[in-house]
């Protein structure tokens, strides 16, 4: 099992006396034991037993230890969502007067965390401009602690360059956290460019068929530990149904992003340069403003595209509105396309001005690449235009 791809597949949680070919799902809230002496040796630690499906579960487990091999992780934790693995990322290490370095670029419900609800507890934050790395390091401080990042941007698809960031983070000193829910460990390994923590949405891509919620963090032991002692006792565990659906996902995928990434190239290029667009970014496009970047660090493009009407907002309406097979939903990474505009949706809490400074014009148009035939996906795209 020397491909990490394999070991995705192959790994699974003990095999029953049932010998079934696929994973049981451990649907069970707790784990009874034999004897006074056994449970005493597993709550004191000193066995791997399972006792608490809050603190861990071979359904919960067997999809952790794929996200693991995928990412090239040491460890790793899974949560109910992509949210809940980000905070947990946050609060295990920060604390009051500690201080945050987060690219400008980002999720907008994780902007809400950083900028609303960290501050309540203490903990400063600065944003840097996602595709300036030489300037970050005169904003990093004494008591900053963690450096935070997505790449590709969301929702503009910015490329930030992983190898520079990995070096700042390592040379200062700081925990390197990076959301890798838009390439998916198939498109790019944060750990391979010095992260020490990625987290992830696995709502999106892993499920990639816009069935369940969960997220999870994966990365150095020693930080995993400290994740653990968090999430044990402050609760955002996985539920083991949600555990067994993602696990299963891990298994396609790798074909499932190929197919995605695939589609998403042949429906840029045709796209690109249309009249009714004023630009179109896909990280694959030599004319990308980081393709180089994205080339070095990205083993494909992903499944995500965006342009920008001319015409602003109400173009963005009108183009939602003709639309006639790609679906207008919250969600990304499905096997059905998705279009959206994160001005009226994602990044609507977030002020003219803020949306201005991370790139997100009235006019800006996602599209999530699905497992359709390309053609039609472009084809309906067209008629919209
Ligand atoms: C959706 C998303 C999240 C949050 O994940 P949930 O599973 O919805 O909590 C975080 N980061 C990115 C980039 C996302 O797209």
């Amino acid at each position: 099992m020397s491909h990490r791809i394999t070991k995705a597949i192959r790994i699974r949680s003990d095999r029953t006396a049932d010998r079934e070919h696929s994973s049981p799902v451990y649907l069970t809230s707790s784990f009874a034991f034999d004897d006074a002496e056994q449970m005493r040796a597993t709550f004191a630690d000193e066995n791997d037993d399972y006792i608490y499906t809050r603190f861990s579960n071979p359904t919960v487990q067997e999809f952790t230890d794929r996200l693991v091999a995928l990412e090239g992780a040491e460890d790793g934790f899974a949560t109910a969502s992509g949210m809940s693995a980000i905070v947990a990322s946050f609060l295990s290490f920060l604390k009051k007067g500690d201080h945050l370095l987060a690219c400008n670029a980002i999720f907008g419900s994780t902007h809400t965390v950083i900028t609303k609800f960290l501050p309540k507890y203490g903990i400063e934050y600065t944003y840097v401009d996602a595709t300036d790395t030489s300037k970050w390091e005169a904003a990093i401080q004494p008591n900053t602690r963690m450096l935070y990042l997505e790449s590709p941007t969301n929702p503009g698809l910015d490329i930030v360059d992983l190898a520079a960031a990995g070096k700042i983070a390592k040379k200062h000193n700081l925990i390197f956290n990076v959301d890798n829910c838009f390439a998916t460990p198939i498109g790019q390994t944060p750990i391979d460019f010095g992260a020490d923590l990625v987290v992830h949405s696995a709502t999106k891509w892993i499920d990639g068929q816009g069935r369940v919620l969960g997220g999870a963090i994966v990365g150095r032991k020693d930080l995993i530990k400290e994740i653990y002692a968090f999430c044990r006792s402050t609760g955002p565990a996985l539920s083991p149904f949600n555990a067994w659906v993602l696990s299963r996902s891990l298994e396609t995928l790798d074909v499932r992003m190929e197919r995605h990434s695939s589609n998403a190239l042949y429906i840029a290029e045709r796209l690109e340069g249309h009249e009714k667009l004023s630009w179109l970014k896909y990280p694959f496009l030599p004319s990308h403003p980081q393709y180089a970047i994205a080339k070095s660090q990205m083993k494909n493009g992903g499944g995500i595209l965006c342009f920008e009407l001319k015409g602003g907002l109400q173009a963005g309406r009108e183009f939602l509105d003709k639309l006639k097979m790609l679906s207008l939903t919250a969600n990304l990474g499905d096997t059905r396309s998705i279009a959206s505009h994160p001005a009226s949706t994602t990044h609507a809490k977030l002020t003219d001005e803020e949306r201005a400074k991370v790139n997100i014009t009235p006019g800006l148009i996602r599209i999530l690449v699905g497992l359709e035939h390309r053609d039609d996906i472009l084809n309906d795209i067209l008629q919209a235009l």
